[in-house]
């Protein structure tokens, strides 16, 4: 049986390895999950609930944990791992709740006809490795909730941190009833493929497009969480001081390696030498190094796949006019430098392409429609966010994305879905309407 290799990606050092799950061992887990799921979903909500809060303290109890070997595996500073590890976990009863509520039967016309929300049976969720926590965890609680069996498969960057989560969570659920796969795409293809009722994916748009085709085959639901390329609009009446700090922090956190990053920033010419000022200023306060180094608030870049990409879309924009007005180009091996870039223009690839790295991109514009044309000027429409007054709500009703912010970050707070415009989605999770994804929408009709 071939094994699956865990690197540390700031050092290179081997780490762990998993076992990679062979073509027949899917059939059986499908199978499995299967079984698991029909005592699981019969349960009332209610108890299902009470069993994941026992699983969410167990992930508590261990976060410390977990969260030092998701540093170590994808990179990132203990702090902002701990974050998400114990994030997870504090956030199960809550929306374990949401999803209770959004899932309870209605009642029509006159109680004649009712509306019932039933469990799918098998959800794969296949996720990538920037977030391996809270990407898997986003998913399996409506997931669970709703009454379904769920089968993970996490990237093959990070299965050591996956194989914790499920370990965890595994000292509370009944057997069978979350199960994981490991490998590469190969494996997610063969997942996708098996008898599995539903597909939730977060990653790439290129791999979207391949699971979503294949899945239409067997005309199976999916939710799709993909790319983004979001701008950060910032008017001549913005706070300049509070843009300028979210253009850093947002293009600069977890590497640049997030989905909703800032990956292009567009500021009125009249204050961009102010502008262009602070983001220096800010750009002080991030570090990179390991995240061994208490200092250091900005990690390695997953693989060299993804750092040579990154520096192709580095030496493109200055090959075509940009320039580097901070930061260094002396880049540390495994690290990419935070830099400030200026000057780009819509024919460079970081005006086009997802770029995944710590580089704050900046163009300047006179003209907000011109502005608003180039931001939506991508097939990504994640986020995108707007800093300014009299102007900001108009920029926000034009920008063509999931989800926009006005003088704040993308992405509602409470119960609000995570969605995207364009092709950076299809459906979503989170809200009523995305827990219900997870369901089988069946009406009883009554004499
Ligand atoms: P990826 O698409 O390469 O891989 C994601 C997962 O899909 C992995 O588990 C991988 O093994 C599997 N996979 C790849 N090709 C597949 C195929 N054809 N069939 C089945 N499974 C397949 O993405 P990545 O490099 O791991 O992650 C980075 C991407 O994820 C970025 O584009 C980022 O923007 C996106 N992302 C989106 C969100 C969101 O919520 N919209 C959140 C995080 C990351």
């Amino acid at each position: 049986m071939s094994k699956l290799n865990s690197y540390n990606p700031a050092t290179g050092e081997f780490i762990g390895d998993v076992p990679v799950t062979p073509e027949k061992a899917v059939t059986e887990i499908v199978r499995k999950a299967h079984e698991a799921q029909h005592s699981w979903g019969d349960l009332p909500v209610e108890e299902r609930i009470d069993v994941l809060k026992k699983a969410a303290s167990e992930l508590q109890k261990e976060s410390q944990k977990i969260a030092l070997l998701l540093s170590k595996e994808m990179g990132k500073d203990i702090r902002r791992s701990y974050g998400e590890v114990a994030g997870c976990a504090g956030s199960v009863e809550y929306v374990a709740n949401q999803v209770k509520d959004a899932i309870k039967p209605i009642s029509c016309y006159g109680g004649q006809s009712v509306i019932e929300y039933n469990p799918l049976g098998v959800c794969a969720i296949i996720y990538p490795w920037n977030y391996p926590v809270s990407m898997a965890h986003w998913m399996l609680i409506p997931a669970l909730t709703a009454g379904n069996a769920v089968i993970l498969k996490p990237s093959e960057e990070t299965p050591l941190v996956a194989l914790a989560y499920v370990n965890v969570m595994n000292r509370v659920l009944p057997e069978n009833l979350l199960q994981i796969v490991f490998g590469d795409e190969k494996q997610g293809k063969m997942l996708v493929k098996s008898d599995v009722d539903f597909i939730g994916f977060t990653g790439s748009m290129s791999a979207g497009r391949d699971i979503m085709s294949q899945a239409g085959r067997n005309l199976k639901p999916v939710i799709m969480e993909l790319g983004g390329k979001d701008p950060c609009i910032v008017l001549e009446d913005a706070d300049i001081d509070s843009a300028a700090r979210f253009a850093v922090s947002n293009s600069i956190e977890n590497a640049g390696q997030m989905c909703i990053s800032t990956e292009r920033v567009f500021v009125d010419y009249r204050i961009a030498d102010k502008f262009i000022d602070k983001l220096k200023e800010y750009l002080m306060y991030f570090k990179v190094g390991s995240y061994t180094d208490p200092q250091a608030n900005v990690g390695p870049i997953i693989n060299e796949k993804q750092r040579n990409n990154i520096l192709r879309h580095i030496d493109d924009a200055i090959s075509k006019g940009a320039q580097v007005a901070g930061g260094s180009m002396d880049h540390p091996e495994n690290f990419i430098n935070p830099l400030i870039l200026t000057g780009i223009t819509d024919d460079m690839l970081v005006a086009k392409e997802e770029t995944f790295g710590p580089l704050v991109c900046v163009t300047t514009f006179e003209n907000i429609e011109d502005a608003i044309a180039s931001a939506n000027g991508t097939d990504y429409g994640l986020g995108g966010v707007v800093f300014g007054g009299y102007d900001a709500e108009y920029v926000a009703s034009k920008l063509d994305v999931g989800m926009a912010g006005i003088n704040t970050g993308a992405g509602g707070g409470g119960d609000t879905p995570w969605v995207g415009d364009k092709m950076s989605g299809v459906g979503y999770h989170g809200s009523p309407d995305g827990h219900r994804q997870f369901t089988q929408v069946k009406v009883i009709n009554r004499a």
